[in-house]
Order: C-alpha cells, then structure tokens, then sequence
C-alpha cells in the first residue's frame, strides 16, 4: 500500500544570472515523514527549501505540496497572487534569522497571521495562539517583545507563529544556526516533538547528530542534484557516495 506523497519535486532547477544553483532536484516527502536536507555551503539548500514555498520562483519542474501543484518554465502553471498566499500558508517556514515582528508581543506575533490571513476572529486567534505558545513552553512569554526574549525564545516563538497557518508542512531552514550553543536543545526539543506528532517536515541543518536521531530520510545536496538520499542512520553512519563521506567527515 503506498500513500501520495505530501511533498513532491520533480526537475527541480533554479538559475541564478549564469549561476544553475538547482539542475534537477526529485524529492518526495510521504506525510508524517522527517527529512534532513545536508549538503555544502553554497549548495542550494535554501534554495531548494525556498522554491517548496515559492519564495523563489523556480525556472523549471514542478512543485507539489497536499493538493496543489504548480509547473514552471516552458509548460508553466503558475499561481495566481490568491493561490500563492494559500500556497505559502500551507508550508509554514522557519528561518535562521527569527523574521519576528520587534513591535509585537509573542502573542501578537503569533496571532497576526490568523487573523490577516484566515480572518479569523482576535478572540479565537488569542486562543490558538496562546495554546500554541504554551506547545512551545512560552505560555508565561505571551506579553513579551522579542527584544526582551533569548534567542531560543524567539525562534520558538517562530514556530508557533508558523504553526498558527496549520500548515501541512513544516520547513526548517537552518533553525538553531544563529543560537548560543546552549539555546540550540530547546528549539531542537520542540522540533522533535513536532515530528513525533507526525508533522511532515524538511529540515536544513548543520545538527548531524539530531539529523541521524530524529529524520526519518537524509537527503545530500550537492552539485545542483540530490546525490544521495536514504534512511537517515545509513546515510550518516555508512555513506554510499564517497562525497556524503567527504561532507560528513568535517563533523566528527
Ligand atoms: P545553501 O543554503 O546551501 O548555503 P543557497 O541556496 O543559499 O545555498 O545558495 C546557493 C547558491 O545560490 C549560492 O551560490 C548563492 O550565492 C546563490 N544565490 C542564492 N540566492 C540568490 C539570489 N537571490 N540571487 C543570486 N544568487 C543567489
Ligand atoms: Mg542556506
């Protein structure tokens, strides 16, 4: 029995001036599923995380997350402005710098979107927001500004907001990069309780060690395509490709 897959890539390519950043990326992400995007410095990860929620438009392929799918270049089905805010809705991003609004509270932060994007009504989208900062253990942060958060704070505050659009996915784009080292557990903490809920998500990180425990694939990127690409304990502990080896020896 096989399910569809809730992220699906195929072809993959995004050129930046005579730069092909992305060649021809297949990817596909089963519902529930836990992926670690590695992969050098320069490779695209971002890239290729981006073009998953269209915050860059890719040149060619096609992108499918749940239900809606779009193909780019020649054959092109490109989203209409309503269709893309729904799009990005459904994959809810975090980035290695926070993005928070400085003049909203945690609350507020969390309760913008529901309320400007969902129309949802304040008192409904207090509710949620507060029950999804008490998930990330920020119930008692709720009045805070993000000047008077840790870094670790902030970034779960991130999560939360983007958990506030009940995205289908969730994607991770080097999440704990910016943190002190000691702030790095508490963000990785609410990321692996996501996973164990069963949310579908790609994770970008230099964390092999949470990459190997908590992915279920890892994914290596390299040279504009996926170069290797299985189980998470196999591709850490026992590369196939002598360039995943390359990469991960720099960890150890
Ligand atoms: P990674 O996240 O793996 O470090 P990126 O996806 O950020 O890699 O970048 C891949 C390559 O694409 C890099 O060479 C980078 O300079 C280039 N790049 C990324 N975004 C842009 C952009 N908006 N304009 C031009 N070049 C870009
Ligand atoms: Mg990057």
């Amino acid at each position: 029995m096989s399910t569809a897959p809730m992220i699906e890539v195929s072809a993959l390519k995004k050129v930046f001036g005579d730069h092909t950043v992305l060649r021809s990326v297949d990817l596909k992400v089963a519902p529930g599923e836990v992926v670690a995007l590695i992969g050098p410095s320069g490779s695209g990860k971002s890239t290729l995380l981006r073009c998953l929620n269209l915050l860059v438009v890719p040149d060619g392929g096609a992108v499918r997350v749940g239900g809606r799918s779009f193909r780019f270049g020649a054959s092109a089905s490109l989203p209409g402005a309503g269709e893309l805010a729904k799009f990005r809705a459904a994959t809810g991003m975090v980035f290695q710098q926070f993005n928070l609004f400085p003049h909203m509270s945690a609350l507020a932060n969390v309760m913008e979107g529901p309320v400007t994007v969902r129309r949802m009504a304040r008192a409904q989208a207090e509710t949620l927001a507060r029950s999804l900062l008490a998930k990330v253990g920020l119930a008692d942060k709720a009045e805070q500004y993000p000047s008077r958060l840790s870094g670790g704070q902030k970034q779960r505050v991130a999560i939360a907001r983007a958990l506030a659009m009940e995205p289908a996915v969730m994607l991770f784009d080097e999440a704990t990069s910016a943190l002190d080292p000691e702030l790095v557990g508490e963000v990785l903490g609410v990321m692996q309780s996501l996973a164990a809920e069963g949310m579908t998500m790609v994770i970008v990180t230099h964390e092999i060690a949470f990459a190997r425990d908590v992915a279920d694939r890892v994914v290596f990127l390299r040279d504009g395509v996926i170069h290797e690409d299985g189980p998470a304990r196999q591709v850490i502990d026992a590369p196939r490709e002598e360039a995943t080896r390359a990469f991960l020896s720099h960890f150890h």
